[in-house]
């Protein structure tokens, strides 16, 4: 049993899928536009979320990347119509856990929402592997971080380019490959931005940021993590 928010402009679809996740045991609550939808999200009271793509308001690949922006790690999975969305869900780095097109058999669709429940909880309960990254301490599959005064929030991006750097430590990694990596395909924000995480990280990373002895700066090029 999970508790489940279902995004969904289509009425009947909607109503459909909460009828057949209900007779599966789960509790489903609906919306019906993206706005709605990603205020729902961020509650945090969700264990799973359905995410229509073509929405009012708000489509669902904003919803999902903004829901991950906000470092809420819920599974999603995107319902898509077949052809580009397809594309686009698979080329796009959104954070969704898995997609289904449609239409889809409501027997598929409670099979997927298994595998995705079951795959998160492994990776709660697994735990991950704590790593040191200066007076950090952070564990990327859970999204975790935590220095000597106890836990910290850091944000999706900054988990993702600490990753990156991570596992990349000892390269010169170019701010441009961060911004292919982290931020995707379809939005360009200039290299600046890379240089203000990076700033934010380093207050997390190092004991002195002026002086960073762990992200450090590779004139012209990017940075270099020396873990
Ligand atoms: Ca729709």
């Amino acid at each position: 049993m999970a508790k489940v928010l279902v995004v969904e402009d289509e009425i009947e679809m909607a109503n459909g899928l909460k009828d057949a996740l209900m007779f599966d045991g789960h509790k489903v609550s609906l919306a019906y536009d993206g706005e709605a939808g990603l205020n729902e999200a961020v509650s945090g009271a969700y264990e799973l979320i359905l995410l229509d793509i073509k929405l009012p308001k708000k489509s669902g690949f904003d919803v999902c990347r903004e829901i991950r922006a906000q470092n809420i790690r819920t599974p999603v999975i995107m319902l898509t119509a077949r052809g580009r969305e397809v594309d686009k869900v698979l080329g796009l780095e959104l954070g969704a856990d898995d997609y289904i097109t449609k239409p889809f058999s409501v027997m598929e669709l409670l099979a997927r929402i298994k595998a995705v429940l079951r795959r998160y909880a492994d990776k709660q309960s697994n735990g991950g592997e704590w790593i040191r990254i200066g007076k950090l301490k952070v564990d990327f599959s859970r999204y975790m971080a935590e220095d000597d005064d106890g836990p910290l929030e850091l944000l999706h991006k900054e988990y993702e380019i600490l990753k990156y750097l991570w596992e990349h430590r000892g390269e010169k990694i170019r701010r441009d490959q961060l911004l292919d990596r982290v931020w995707g395909y379809d939005v360009f924000p200039s290299t600046r931005t890379v240089d203000n995480y990076i700033v934010k990280l380093r207050k997390h990373v190092e004991d002195d940021p002026n002086r960073p002895k762990h992200i450090i700066t590779v004139y012209g090029i990017g940075y270099t993590l020396i873990a």
